[in-house]
């Protein structure tokens, strides 16, 4: 079972909205198409809260989803090392969960 949903990171319209330059090039997370195949079910990516971007600032993909905004996940159960969160301390993924807040 595979759900289609729109690319976060480009917000489907599947050009990289950060690409000011050349605004004809294509998200390197859709690859143009500005729909994204993944796997049910389907959790939020609660590092970048479902935008896609990199939480820490720079010019790039959620390292966690990969610019999806969305994991595939069949845990329900909250991780304890980071209450959830999916950040560690440091404003890096949680080490435990690997950044989905769940375990
Ligand atoms: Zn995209
Ligand atoms: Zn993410
Ligand atoms: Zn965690």
């Amino acid at each position: 079972m595979s759900n289609i949903i729109n690319c976060a990171f480009c917000n489907g319209k599947g050009q990289d909205p950060f690409n000011l330059l050349s605004p004809l090039s294509e998200c390197i997370v859709c690859s143009g198409t500005g729909k994204i195949e993944l796997l049910k079910p389907l959790k939020k990516c609660v590092f970048c809260s479902g935008t896609g971007k990199n939480p820490l600032g720079a010019r790039i993909p959620c390292i966690v989803c990969g610019g999806k905004g969305s994991i595939h996940c069949e845990s329900q159960t909250k991780c304890t090392q980071c209450n959830g969160t999916g950040k560690s301390g440091s404003g890096l993924p949680c080490s435990f969960c690997g950044g989905i807040g769940l375990k």
